[in-house]
């Protein structure tokens, strides 16, 4: 075993407590957690001052280029509890075809498991270890569950996914392929999520649904400490994520306040842009209405399924993270994401998720409305790769 692994070598903790990300309630790390008391998700806090004083950021370019570089800046306190299917840094791929010069995609398809849920789960298994939990569940549109069942296998937990009917076929396939159990649910994903609720008791289930558990947020994080890394420690001024659940976007925004703290970044942070599809679009709806929470959308539909998120729990912590970075949020059609994607395969040579189309497209409506410059400098989430999605 090659001593300079980022998953064998020693680790270093500089978690000081968890706190409730609607209250601010203080709660213990070292204890399993669900929500909050007051039935919110739940921010993992380090201590950045401490950290900052051992680890300097030029170390991190020495490391092996993964997830677990950012060992200090996330949760797991030993390295036995690690469950990496081998997490490498994502490639930043310039787009010509855009209307911009500057316009980017961060192609997190290249993960385990062909998607960006593989960061969330990847930390969120390794911790259920550390706490001896072996029987996790959650609700899934697809990628989060298959995810799930990689690392589970590996993990050796028994898991149980819920998926509504109509979820891709091939996502279904290589969840059972993994060993999961999986469950169709005739409803959306929340109600799936409520399936995973009646039968926690009864089963003894984990649930590790979107922000039901602390640390997906942490694993989704690094693609923030990432792209400034790949950046030299600067950011874009716009940033494009496909919002369902929205754990990309609250992770990242975390991300960008605590290498502030930590003094490695400076400036002003990138607008955040949350896209939507026009058939399931509760985060543009309360962005644009000012609410503080957005209500349950009705009849969702649209073929970007990642993105097709009736209710999220962590609506409030998106639209504090879309107005503190001046950013906005806004749907495009599923016309205008096939065209998108099929624009951006012929001429980049980048195969989109219907979801990383749907960030092109609305940045094209974000030049057209003047809301983004054409010479600044964009960069789009593909959160999964394209080959999953033979439409
Ligand atoms: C899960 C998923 C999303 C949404 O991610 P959140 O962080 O939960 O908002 C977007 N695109 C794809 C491909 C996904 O699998």
């Amino acid at each position: 075993m090659r001593s300079d692994s980022n998953v064998t070598s020693e680790r270093a903790n500089f978690v000081t407590h968890l706190e409730c990300g609607a209250t601010g309630e203080r709660l213990p790390a070292n204890e399993i957690h669900n929500l909050s008391p007051a039935g919110k998700p739940i921010i993992v806090r380090y201590d950045l001052e401490a950290m900052g004083r051992t680890l300097d950021r030029d170390e991190l370019d020495r490391r092996p280029a993964d997830l677990w570089r950012y060992r200090e800046l996330l949760p797991v306190r030993h390295a036995s509890d690690i469950v990496s299917l081998g997490e490498s840094a994502t490639p930043i791929v310039h787009l010509s075809s855009a209307a911009g010069e500057r316009v980017y995609v961060k192609d997190e398809g290249r993960l385990p498991t062909g998607s960006f849920k593989a960061r969330g789960l990847c930390v969120a298994v390794s911790m259920a270890k550390s706490f001896g939990i072996t029987k996790v569940a959650m609700p899934s549109n697809g990628n989060a569950g298959a995810a799930l069942a990689a690392y589970g296998a590996r993990a050796g937990m028994e898991i149980t996914v819920f998926c509504p009917t109509d979820t891709p076929e091939i996502n279904i396939r290589e969840t059972l392929i993994h060993g999961a159990r999986v469950e169709r649910v005739d409803g959306y994903i929340d109600d799936c999520g409520r399936r995973v609720a009646e039968g926690r008791e009864r089963e003894g289930w984990f649930d590790m649904s979107t922000l039901k558990e602390p640390y997906r947020i942490e694993g989704k994080k690094t693609m923030g400490l990432e792209l400034a890394q790949q950046l030299d420690w600067t950011l874009p001024d716009v940033i494009f994520y496909p919002t369902g659940g929205g754990t990309g976007l609250i992770g990242m925004w975390k991300a960008f306040q605590e290498l502030e703290q930590l003094g490695w970044i400076s400036g002003v942070l990138p607008r955040m842009v949350a896209v939507q599809a026009t058939g399931c679009a509760p985060i543009v709806r309360a962005f644009e209405s000012g609410a503080p929470h957005a209500e349950r959308w009705e009849n969702a539909a649209t073929l970007a399924v990642g993105i097709r998120v009736p209710s999220a729990i962590g609506d409030f912590l998106i639209l504090e993270a879309l107005r503190a970075s001046n950013g906005f949020a806004l749907a495009v059609d599923d016309d205008a994401i096939v065209s998108a994607r099929d624009r951006v395969a012929r001429s980049d040579g980048v195969l989109l998720c219907p979801e990383g189309a749907a960030t092109y497209a609305a940045y094209e409506q974000a030049v057209n409305e003047g809301r983004v410059a054409q010479d600044e400098q964009v960069v789009l989430f593909n959160c999964a790769t394209g080959l999953k999605y033979p439409l």
